[in-house]
């Protein structure tokens, strides 16, 4: 791709994927691979000193938002949630006895969605208490729990301090009544605030909550307000993602086929990047410190987030729940990703697994650079310690196409640094270290 229509493309797209969850790309992992790679990662015994974490994907929510692109249900009765939760243990039983996971203590635990908050605090507590007998949990460093604020009742936040989560993920994204429902969610501001106020009298360690720039129908004014109203909150941690429309939104194939089903205008990306600059403007102005392209915090030195950066190093994770990912004895695994397929595996005794890869040892190195890049800064030493791999001549080309653009402050043997501008679009510039072969072709 020439620089003229990279910087096309940055500016204009709305519609495909942008954002670089993981190495290499979704697309190019197999159904093969489950047999001659996970199998054989998931009956081997884990690496000396391996970090291990679950991820929980609970796939339900209220309403599906405009531009959510994940595996959610919306319409299933009480009958199929329980038994959605029963297999999700019965998963967690079959993990247990694998060699690669049998006896591990559990670092980080993730319950994510979906909407873990819609379920009752009686499923909850249940849910837990068959998991945690199972492969206990309540040592680990980090327990995070997603939330819509229209489901937080002050009894199921009570609830879920007790199961010992200690951080608790706001799905705010706007605070605007008119936005949100612009944009399909559930919730609406008095929810917000209510759930917000709650929880922080409870006493969770951290409280992060999550925006999106460039909502549907979002304005300067209203993402003013936005910064404003999450200043006053003053949460420990603030994510803020750029709106980004993968071609399964409801937003997107209203795009592609011309519907006009959506009349409300959509930020191009230089304005969404421009408002996350503001946004971690202000936010630095009160004394937050910005630690990656999505996140601002205010205390860094209580104010971790394990999951992503474990994640981004390599750790081991188990990941229950339909089409869920994991990473177990360095492969990568996703689940089935239908409801039936997904349940009857588990039913039959069968890790429930879709598609696999085993990366070699460059697609790993390259896969930990780009992760970690998105905290706007790596340093060169961990990747010659750990890879034996010298990344300022490994990647000269590109790290000089960056530096030429702007987007690198710093570029020695003790850092490699993102420019604020670079971090901005980080997403974007990650490709340039891709292998040949994962450039060009579909990302999912
Ligand atoms: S709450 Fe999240 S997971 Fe649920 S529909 Fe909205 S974006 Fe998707």
């Amino acid at each position: 791709m020439s620089e003229t229509s990279r910087l096309t493309f940055e500016e204009q797209a709305e519609v495909g994927s942008y954002f670089v969850a993981n190495y290499p790309p979704f697309s190019v992992w197999t159904k093969d691979d489950v047999e001659l790679a996970a199998k054989p990662a998931l009956h081997s015994p884990p690496s000396p000193g391996a970090a291990l974490g679950m991820y929980l994907h609970i796939p339900f929510c209220r309403k599906r938002c405009h531009f959510c692109y994940f595996r959610v249900y919306t319409d299933k009765n009480a009958q199929e949630v329980e038994d959605y939760l029963d297999i999700l243990a019965r998963e967690s039983e079959l993990y247990a006895h694998l060699p690669a996971i049998q006896g591990r203590a559990l670092s980080f635990v993730y319950f994510g969605g979906g909407t873990p908050s819609f379920l009752s605090t009686r499923q909850l507590e249940t849910l837990v208490s068959r998991l945690s007998s199972v492969i206990p949990w309540r040592d680990a460093e980090e327990i995070t729990f997603e939330c819509e604020p229209g489901t937080l009742s002050e009894a199921k936040l009570a609830a879920i301090r007790k199961m010992g989560v200690t951080r608790l993920s706001l799905g705010i994204e706007n605070f605007n009544d008119q936005i949100l429902e612009a944009n399909g969610r559930a919730h609406r501001s008095p929810e917000i605030f209510k759930a917000y106020d709650y929880s922080r009298s409870i006493g969770f360690p951290q409280i992060n909550i999550d925006l999106i720039a460039g909502m549907l129908g979002e304005t300067e004014s209203n993402w003013q307000d936005c910064i404003d109203a999450t200043l006053k909150l003053a949460p420990d941690s603030v994510t803020i993602y750029q709106m980004e429309l993968p071609y399964n939104t409801t937003i997107s194939a209203d795009i592609l086929k011309k519907t006009g089903q959506f009349s409300d205008p959509l930020a191009g990306w230089s304005t969404k990047r421009r408002w996350v600059k503001e946004a971690f403007q202000a936010l630095e102005a009160a004394g937050y410190h910005v630690g990656s392209a999505y996140t601002a915090v205010k205390d860094p030195s209580r104010t971790s987030f394990m999951y992503r950066d474990q994640l981004w190093q390599g750790a081991d994770m188990i990941g229950l729940g339909v089409a869920s990912f994991g990473h177990i004895n360095g492969v990568h695994i996703q689940n089935l990703d239908k409801w039936e397929t997904y349940s009857d595996a588990i039913r039959r005794g069968e890790i429930p697994l879709n598609r696999a890869y085993r990366p070699t040892d460059e697609e790993r190195m390259i896969r930990e650079f780009v992760l970690q890049l998105k905290r706007g800064s790596i340093r060169p030493a961990y990747f010659e310690n750990k890879y034996g791999v010298r990344v300022l001549e490994r990647f000269r080309n590109e790290l000089d196409s960056l530096k030429a653009e702007g987007y690198l402050s710093a570029c020695s043997a003790d850092a490699i640094t993102l420019s604020r501008e670079g971090l901005l679009r980080v997403d974007f510039l990650l490709r340039r270290f891709f292998l040949p072969q994962h450039t060009g072709i579909r990302y999912t």
